[in-house]
């Protein structure tokens, strides 16, 4: 380099990229479902990265003029601490909502950083939830209920996202049974596809069982790290084996994601023109054109 801007350079290459797409976005008009459309986050698989793209991509939908709710249905309250909800004890939670019969509309709370976001906070006492659950009668159904319920009345919700703890168990079970569809989101690291199989089997059997129209409609690549043999070839496996399903966007692996939940934010919000926000724009985006075109066609 010669003191002059080197655009050959992988690094300015990335710069640009994240300007164009950045004005890309700037401009963009998200797609709208034309009925509530409610996408279930899930993998048995632990640290995929559901949390931070249930987080992460319902803000960027509801940045992007959507009304949107998530429910945070794991323990761990990840999803709550990210969108910047209390959820300490005596807070009203999934808990309530799903063993306690509570109406949905009366748990959640408005996200203090997005408009048009609300959410089903979620508290240490949800880990009990599965044991509680065994003898409630539907107890399959309990949150599709409860769902059902609320967006009866509440029509003008355009997506319902629900964030899943990494098992396979009652409480993933329900937000499968209330889920229209599920987006995966796969890791791009060795043994990325492992456990898919099993998962897809539940998803099969939930189906034919418990809930006919439920679906896999999105697989989200997530922590990518383009520089590395490994991540790329994990890439091309996944879309040659579900071409259809894989968002042409895909999140890099990036500080900036992982720190942003400290702050009780997602990168979108705490850092909006960082390579993950952006990226999580993206998918935001091509979802909601997708969740459109899918709403229209179920109409014809
Ligand atoms: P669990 O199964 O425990 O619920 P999860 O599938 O919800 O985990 P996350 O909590 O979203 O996964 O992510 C796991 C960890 O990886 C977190 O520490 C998160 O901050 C980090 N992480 C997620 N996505 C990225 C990314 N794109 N870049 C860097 N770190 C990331
Ligand atoms: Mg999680």
């Amino acid at each position: 380099m010669t003191g002059g801007r080197n655009f050959d350079s992988p690094l300015s290459a990335q710069l640009e990229r994240n300007l164009a797409d950045r004005r890309m976005l700037e401009n963009a008009v998200f797609g709208h479902p034309s009925r509530p459309v409610v996408m279930t986050v899930a993998n048995q698989k632990g640290g995929v990265g559901k949390t931070t793209s249930a987080v992460n991509l319902s803000v960027a939908l509801a940045m992007g003029g959507l009304r949107v709710v998530v429910i945070d249905a794991d323990a761990q309250g990840n999803a709550s601490s990210a969108l910047g909800i209390a959820h300490g004890p005596g807070v009203l939670s999934t808990y309530d909502v799903i063993v306690g019969g509570q109406a949905i509309a009366d748990v959640l709370e408005p996200c203090p950083d997005v408009e048009n976001l609300q959410v089903c906070p979620s508290t240490i006492d949800l880990s009990g939830a599965e044991i509680e659950m065994v003898d409630l009668p539907r107890r399959a159904y309990l949150l599709s209920d409860a769902i059902s319920e609320f967006l009866s009345i509440h029509r003008d919700v355009d997506v319902v996202l629900i964030d899943c703890p990494p098992s396979l168990g009652l409480v993933t079970l329900n937000a499968l049974v209330a889920a229209d569809q599920v987006m995966i989101p796969i890791q791009a690291e060795y043994y990325a596809l492992e456990g898919l199989t099993q998962l897809w089997t539940s998803i099969d059997r939930i189906r034919v069982e418990l809930n006919p129209k439920l679906r896999i409609s999105t697989i989200l690549l997530t922590m990518v790290d383009r520089r590395t043999r490994l991540s790329e070839e994990v890439e091309a496996e996944v879309r040659s084996h579900f071409p259809d399903l894989t968002l042409e966007a895909v999140i890099p692996r990036s500080v900036r994601v992982s720190e942003a939940p400290s702050y009780g934010q997602s990168v979108v919000t705490y850092d909006p023109r960082s390579a993950g926000a952006v990226a999580y724009r993206k998918a935001a985006l091509e979802l909601s054109h997708r969740l459109a075109a899918k709403s229209a066609a179920s109409r014809e």
